[in-house]
This record gives C-alpha cells, sequence and structure tokens, in this order.
C-alpha cells in the first residue's frame, strides 16, 4: 500500500491500517470479514473468479470468507455438496423454492400443518406468481403417491419434525417415492437438526434450516440455511448472487460460534424433552404428551428407525387437563424460569402457546381435526437440568 506519512489527514483516515499484509499466523477461529469487495494483486485474478474459473472473492454478495466457512461447516454436518447462507430461515425457503421450480412445471405439493409463515409464503406469494399449491397428507405413502400421480408436482416440500405434534415423517420412503415419479424433495430440518436425521443422506434435494433455532442455538441471531446436491448447486447459487438475501458476515460469525456446540446442546435439549414428557405424561394434571421416542407417539417407530436412540426431539407438547383459555394464561405466567416466547431452540427453554401463536390464523375446526386443542402447549427445552424444567411445568399448575 503507499506510503501515508507525507498525505493529509483526511487521506490517512481512509488508508492507514487497513490492507497491510496478509498476517503471517493462521487465526485458531474464522475472522469476520466485513469487506463489500476483494481485490488481489493482479487484476487477471478478479477476472477468472468473475468469470467463475476460479474460486475467490471478489464482492460479498457473491462470496465472503466468514459466510463461506459457516456454509462448509453446515454442508459437513448436513452431509450435502453445497449449502448457500440466507438472510433468515424464510428467505431460505424462498429461495431454494424458487429454484425447484426454475424450468420445472409450476406446481409445488405441501404437507399439512407445516410452519405457519412457510403457508403464507406458499398461498400469498408464490401461488400468485402462477403456481398451483396443494396441500398432502404426508403420513400415509398410498395417499401421498396417488396425491403425486394426479397432481404431478415439481416439488414435495415437508418437515423432519412437525409443529406442534411432532410427527415424523418417513423421509427416505417419501424420498424413494419421489425419485420414481421426478419430483424434487426439500425438507425443512430446523426441529430435527442434522444430529437427528439428514434428509440429503436419504434423498432429499434441498434440506433447509432456520439457523434461528437449534444450529445459532442461542436466540441472538436470525438467519437461514439451503443445502443441496451437487447437481443443484451451480444455478442456485447463480440465483443467490441475483437475489441476494444473504447472511451478513456477524451473523454468520455468531452462528458459527453456535454450531460449534450444537451437538452437545441438542442431544441434551432432547434427553431433557424426553424426561418432561415422562414425567407430565405420569402427572394427573396434564392430559396428552407428545414426544417422538415415547412409545405412544403415533410415529414412535419412525422415530426410531431414523434418528439416533434417546434423542428424537427437543420439543414436547402437552395439554393441561381441562383448561379453559384463562387458565392456560395463568399457567403460562405462573411459569417462573420457562420464558414464554416465540421461537425454539434456545440454550433457555422456551414454552409457546399455539392456538395464541403459531397456529392463530388456523380455523379452530382445522386446528381441532389437526390435535392442536386450545389446552396444547409446546416446549422447547433448554439445556437447564431436567428437574428444575419439571419442577417449573409442576409448580405452575397451582
Ligand atoms: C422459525 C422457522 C422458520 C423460519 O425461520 P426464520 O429464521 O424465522 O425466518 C421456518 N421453518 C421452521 C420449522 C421454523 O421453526
Amino acid at each position: 500500500m503507499a506510503d501515508l506519512n507525507n498525505k493529509s489527514i483526511y487521506t490517512r483516515a481512509v488508508h492507514a491500517g487497513d490492507r497491510n499484509d496478509a498476517p503471517v499466523a493462521t487465526p485458531v477461529a474464522t475472522p469476520i470479514y466485513t469487506a463489500a469487495s476483494f481485490y488481489y494483486d493482479e487484476v487477471e485474478t478478479i477476472d477468472h473468479i468473475f468469470a467463475g474459473n476460479q474460486h475467490g472473492y471478489a464482492y460479498t454478495r457473491y462470496d465472503n470468507p466468514t459466510v463461506n466457512a459457516l456454509e462448509q461447516l453446515v454442508t459437513s454436518l448436513e452431509g450435502g455438496f453445497a449449502s448457500l447462507a440466507t438472510s433468515s430461515g424464510m428467505a431460505a425457503t424462498h429461495i431454494a423454492m424458487v429454484h425447484a421450480l426454475q424450468g420445472r412445471e409450476r406446481r409445488i405439493l405441501a404437507a399439512e400443518a407445516i410452519y405457519g409463515a412457510t403457508i403464507r409464503l406458499l398461498d400469498h406469494v408464490i401461488a400468485p406468481t402462477g403456481v398451483a399449491v396443494e396441500y398432502t397428507d404426508i403420513f400415509h405413502l398410498e395417499t401421498l403417491e396417488a396425491h403425486i400421480t394426479r397432481f404431478q408436482p415439481a416439488l414435495l416440500f415437508i418437515e423432519s419434525i412437525s409443529n406442534p405434534l411432532l410427527r415424523v415423517p418417513e423421509i427416505d420412503k417419501i424420498a424413494d417415492l419421489c425419485k420414481r415419479h421426478n419430483v424434487l424433495l426439500m425438507v425443512d430440518n430446523t426441529f430435527a437438526t442434522p444430529l437427528l436425521v439428514r434428509p440429503i443422506e436419504l434423498g432429499a434435494d434441498y434440506s433447509i434450516h432456520s439457523l434461528t433455532k437449534f444450529l445459532a442455538g442461542h436466540g441472538d441471531v436470525i438467519g437461514g440455511i439451503v443445502t443441496t446436491t451437487e447437481p443443484h448447486w451451480p444455478t442456485l447459487k447463480q440465483l443467490s448472487k441475483t437475489l441476494g438475501a444473504l447472511l451478513g458476515p456477524f451473523e454468520a460469525y455468531l452462528t458459527m460460534r453456535g454450531i460449534k456446540t450444537f451437538a452437545l446442546r441438542v442431544e441434551r435439549q432432547c434427553r431433557n424433552a424426553r424426561a418432561v414428557a415422562d414425567a407430565l405424561a405420569q402427572h394427573p394434571g396434564f392430559g396428552r404428551v407428545y414426544h417422538p421416542g415415547r412409545t405412544d407417539h403415533i410415529d414412535h417407530a419412525t422415530a426410531a428407525r431414523l434418528m439416533p436412540n434417546g434423542i428424537e426431539s427437543a420439543l414436547v407438547a402437552f395439554e393441561i387437563k381441562g383448561a379453559t383459555r384463562e387458565q392456560m394464561f395463568r399457567y403460562i405466567d405462573n411459569l417462573k424460569m420457562v420464558v414464554p416466547a416465540t421461537s425454539l431452540g434456545d440454550v433457555h427453554s422456551l414454552m409457546l402457546y399455539p392456538v395464541m401463536a403459531s397456529h392463530r390464523d388456523v380455523p379452530p375446526d382445522t386446528r381441532q381435526k389437526l390435535g392442536i386443542t386450545d389446552q396444547l402447549l409446546r416446549l422447547s427445552c433448554g439445556i437447564e437440568s431436567a428437574d428444575d424444567i419439571i419442577a417449573d411445568l409442576l409448580q405452575a399448575l397451582n
């Protein structure tokens, strides 16, 4: 860089300290690269990078070293070919859906009872662009196959664990079915995380995360990511370069820091959820209890087949027996440790009332049909001691 000794203070303010020689030592953690653009000793290098003949950094909307480090990390965990980090989980779902429809029939089939904002995305953003959207029961493979045969969608969208009843679909069999019918399979793997299940290894084309939840894990960052397979990668990356709904380097850094402990956290959170489920199931104050690790869960066999033994879900859902709406509110207000906030996957336990929050817009009769009663609560277990979580849940009954 230029010798600044004789330059004015205006000049030194923008040049001094920056763009010095590369450090001789390797930092043990990935630095936060905030630069919007990058340059090389020879301009020809940038030419090769822009042309796509050489990997490197030119402009952060294309590639950023901090964000790339996070993408490599998640790719490794998910067992995919490459990943694209985005500004939120919804941005990840959006770009992946737009990608899946490129050059294909404009029809999407989605599982019933998926995340509320994903339904809004499909019905109010994707459908108005001329895409036919239908919803289906993914828990009966024959019905699903019949629906696919009739509707011939380009894409099937499912979640690896559903909210709030924690249904677990047979992802591997659904993937086989999709392959036979030339349908792409996209799995929102937010609730399960790659510790429990890795959809791409089971045959899916895309695995999506809201990084906001278990992967970042501390309730202090919003982000998303799409992991995909080799054939889809070049066009997905190209789409991202154009749309630009990227994750910033600060969020990428925070997320990567969080992911270092994700397996430890999620394993503990799953064991806590199971302990909570078993304790509440024995207590007369509670109604139905849902946890896929328990043999009384409708998808226990699938969870046992696809997930590691004893770590099937960090969430648990349960009913307060016979409670009115007022009693439900009082129960939530009575919690002394569990945090009554939206979201899930944080290090602290979080309680959500589905009929008031996530399923507010679902008509009451549909909710009833799905089994989402006015007495149902969803708990995302944190890494606290299971005994302390259970004690808080029991004392709140009073
Ligand atoms: C939170 C969530 C999303 C959306 O993620 P954001 O980061 O909030 O945009 C999508 N799917 C599931 C299952 C989620 O829990």
